[in-house]
């Protein structure tokens, strides 16, 4: 048995800011690792394979769903395949830490379906729809159609809100933070 044997999942439409609060929670003391997602997407400047994703082409990750190497996996956008290996939940839990996810809204609810108590889903919703088209745009990663394929499922997903167990507002990044902050440390001792 290892001693945090959890998962705690953090979900969100894209653009709410998920992903910085999940790498302020990797920066505090408490006893997390990060779930390293394959995917097929491109490698995008600044990401570092085997930190940010394991970037791996489509027929390596066909080949991986044919193996059942996968806990979840999703086309997340068409053509574009996210996954989280089991393998990699072992890795951390036999680091003697709990596993943090940033991954999609249905990601997380099968996560959530197949590990049940122990694990915690945090949806972080954005102030309003019209900031989190705005933050989405700002970020100028993404090409004008991948952009609208983003806004597209981020409405669809704010929908969603209600399946989590808790729900935070991201107003204030430094406020969202403490406060996952704070519940993920309930949730662990
Ligand atoms: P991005 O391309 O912006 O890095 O990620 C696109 C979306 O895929 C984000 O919402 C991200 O959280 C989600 N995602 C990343 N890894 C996984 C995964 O392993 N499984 C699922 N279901 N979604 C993921």
């Amino acid at each position: 048995m290892y001693p945090f044997q959890k998962l705690i999942i953090i979900t969100a439409p894209s653009g709410a800011g998920k992903t910085s609060i999940v790498k302020k929670l990797m920066d505090t003391d408490l006893p997390l690792g990060f779930s390293v997602s394959a995917c097929t997407r491109k490698q995008r400047a600044g990401e570092e394979n085997g930190k940010d994703y394991y970037f791996i082409s489509t027929e390596d990750f066909l080949h991986k769903i044919a193996n059942h190497e996968f806990a979840e996996f999703e086309e997340v956008y068409a053509g574009s395949y996210y996954g989280t290996l089991k393998s990699e939940i072992e890795r951390i839990w036999k680091e003697d830490k709990a596993v943090l996810f940033d991954i999609d809204v249905q990601g997380a609810l099968r996560i959530k379906n197949n590990f049940g108590e122990k694990a915690l889903t945090i949806f972080i919703k954005p102030p309003s729809f019209d900031i989190l088209v705005e933050r989405l745009t700002q970020r100028n990663t993404e090409s004008e159609e991948s952009l609208k394929k983003r806004i597209d499922k981020a409405s669809l997903e704010l929908t969603f809100e209600n399946k989590f167990d808790v729900v935070i507002e991201n107003i204030v990044l430094e406020d969202a933070f403490m406060e996952a902050k704070n519940i993920i440390n309930k949730f662990l001792f």
